[in-house]
């Protein structure tokens, strides 16, 4: 990561002023594996952890395809998503640390949520900056993190300067995205005591969710089989790298012939259509300059129902990795993704996020083709949530209501020519 104005990396000491000390360690750490803590061990097993590797049959019976398909259930835990596997050890670093407050921005509530149960577990205060349309369309998230003991702001808030000028000039604003991490940056760094937590991209959100693949490949040693492909969604990337990683390690070995698919959303089509480049990492240009795959950190606000999707980059290293060709990416249209979800909805009876009917639309697509081709391979996705809170989206489908959007031609800005 580079400063923008000096274009020199940035320092492990800046980042202290932010996150917690244990996070900025890990993040700038070449050490291979972080031991789980047995307090964090004690937390997932609540979630719980392990969670089952599902093989879905009758998905299989209804495609008439010779390929297993199996799916790693992540959609238990408590909020209903991946996030607690990293939320759950922030919070743990932060109070271990010593902070009383964490500090957070969310969208459609999935973050705000994991968060908010992860601070209430380790007896930490919590304030989530929650963008104001997404509050008053998803009012169920908002009350799930207030009963969590959560503060939630709807923002623009009149809590910083930022938010309170933005009211000045529209006492109305919906908010964005962009805004709501402003507001907590500048929130957190106002507080002593206080640090901000990060959903996702940042190397150590990735290291936390390998706990997914780690099982994984357990769980597959305990069926002798081994995957030969691999899929789930990617938004800031942190479920779908969590996933593969243990496998990518094997494979650059040479011990693994598994072939991993990161699926996005051709809304916001940034390994697909966008570049590899140095970008900010939020709207507001707070943060330092990162090399990744992105549409352009001015991209505007997709309308699409996969929140958790909208990122306009992605993870350097699952950047880096996509750009060798160790990791190949594909796009749909939310159309495609839902028939999947009711596919699986109807065989499995798992009503899934929007965000991993993505992966889930590639395994149903590469399972069709092994029913073509007469390929008996193993497929597996990461099934990261549950679709409970995004019923809307599901109603706009079953009602023929469901448009899909593409961006136009578009340029992403090149901040750092030749790196
Ligand atoms: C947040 C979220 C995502 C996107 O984040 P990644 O970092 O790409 O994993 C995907 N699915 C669900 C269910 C989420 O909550």
């Amino acid at each position: 990561m580079l400063d923008p104005h000096t274009l020199e990396p940035v320092t492990e000491k800046s980042f202290e002023a932010l996150f917690p000390r244990e996070l900025v360690r890990q993040q700038f750490s070449e050490e291979r594996w972080f031991d789980i803590p047995e307090e964090v061990w004690d937390a997932y097993r609540r979630l719980p952890r392990p969670t089952p590797l599902v093989r879905a049959r009758r998905l299989e019976e209804r495609l008439r395809t010779p390929a297993k398909i199996f799916y790693k259930a992540e959609q238990f835990s408590p909020v209903g998503s991946m996030k607690p596997n990293t939320a759950l050890a922030q919070a743990y670093y932060a109070k271990k640390q010593g902070l009383d407050l964490a500090v957070s921005e969310t969208g459609a509530g999935q973050w705000g949520s994991a968060l908010a149960m992860s601070c209430a577990l380790f007896g930490l205060k919590a304030r989530i900056y929650m963008v104001r349309v997404s509050a008053m369309q998803k009012p169920g998230r908002k009350i799930m993190m207030q009963t969590y003991g959560a503060e939630v702001l709807e923002s623009p808030s009149k809590n910083t300067k930022t938010g309170r000028k933005l009211l000045a000039e529209d006492p109305e604003h919906p908010g964005s995205l962009g805004i709501a991490i402003s507001e907590a940056i500048e929130d957190t760094l106002a507080n002593e005591g206080s640090k901000y937590l990060l959903a996702s991209a940042f190397n150590y959100a990735l290291a936390h969710q390998t706990v997914i693949g780690l099982e994984t490949q357990k769980e597959f040693e305990l069926l002798d089989l081994e995957p030969d492909v691999m899929c789930g969604c990617i938004g800031g990337g942190s479920n779908f790298s969590g996933f593969i990683f243990p496998f990518v390690r094997e494979k650059l070995r040479g011990k693994s012939d598994a072939e991993f698919v990161a699926c996005e959303p051709s809304a916001v089509p940034s390994t697909t259509r966008g570049k590899f480049t140095y970008d900010y990492a939020d709207t507001a240009e707070h943060t330092p300059l990162v090399k990744m795959y992105t549409v352009g950190h001015q991209f505007a606000n997709p309308p699409i129902h996969a929140g958790g999707l909208r990122f306009h980059g992605k993870a350097p290293s699952l950047s880096l990795l996509i750009h060798r060709g160790v990791v190949r990416s594909v796009a749909f249209g939310q159309t495609k993704v839902f028939e999947a979800a009711k596919i699986f909805a109807e065989t499995e009876g798992v009503v899934t996020a929007p965000e991993s009917a993505h992966g889930l639309r590639y395994a149903i697509d590469e399972a069709i083709r092994c029913r073509k081709s007469g390929e008996k391979k193993v497929i597996v996705f990461n099934n990261c949530g549950h679709g409970l809170l995004d019923l809307s989206a599901y109603d706009e489908f079953n009602r023929g209501k469901l448009i899909d959007w593409e961006p136009a031609e578009f340029s992403v800005p090149e901040y750092v020519k030749g790196r």
